[in-house]
């Protein structure tokens, strides 16, 4: 979805939004019942966590005190075009600012934070917003609570 604007070569240098620790472990992609049956076919023995009404993959802390996601290969996402929606608009968030959802801009993406903000807001006033948005009535765990240093792009 990003791929306008978001290079594959900086991504698979980059790797930052695939990896988790215990602060931003919240960041990790919800999956819907139809990724979680791409992720059992690549690997069929995957756990999942439940959160409410949705779910996670499970992750193994690491002795870096790091999650990886279990997805991510030696040349980025497994589920390539099939990753979770999530990850399909990183580092675009859902967040709830006073009783609004709102689409923010992570700051940890170091690509797409440098951007023109110009640029991100064609994007979104191009359909994504409104993609989004309708993505975050179906599943509304995708809607997270706003924090204070994330730009907000988009209003609902
Ligand atoms: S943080 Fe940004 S540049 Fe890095 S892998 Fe994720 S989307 Fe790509
Ligand atoms: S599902 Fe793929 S894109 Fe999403 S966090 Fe895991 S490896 Fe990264």
């Amino acid at each position: 979805m990003l791929k306008k604007i978001l290079s594959c070569k900086a991504c698979a240098q980059c790797r930052i939004c695939c990896v988790f620790d215990d602060s931003d472990i919240w960041e990790a992609p919800l999956i819907s019942d139809e990724t979680k049956e791409n992720i059992l076919k690549i690997n069929p023995t995957q756990e999942f966590q439940t959160i409410g009404p949705s779910r996670i993959m499970k992750m193994e802390k690491g002795e870096n005190g790091l999650y990886f996601c279990p997805m991510l290969g030696e040349n980025g996402c497994l589920l390539g075009d099939e990753k979770p929606f999530d990850c399909k608009i990183w580092p675009f968030r859902v967040m709830e600012f006073c009783g609004m959802k709102v689409i923010t801009l992570s700051p940890v993406c170091p690509e797409l934070f440098k951007k023109p903000i110009g640029e991100l807001m064609s994007l979104l006033e191009d359909g994504l917003a409104e993609r989004i948005f309708e993505e975050a009535e179906k599943f509304p765990q995708m809607v997270k609570k706003y924090i204070p240093n994330y730009p907000i792009l988009a209003v609902k």
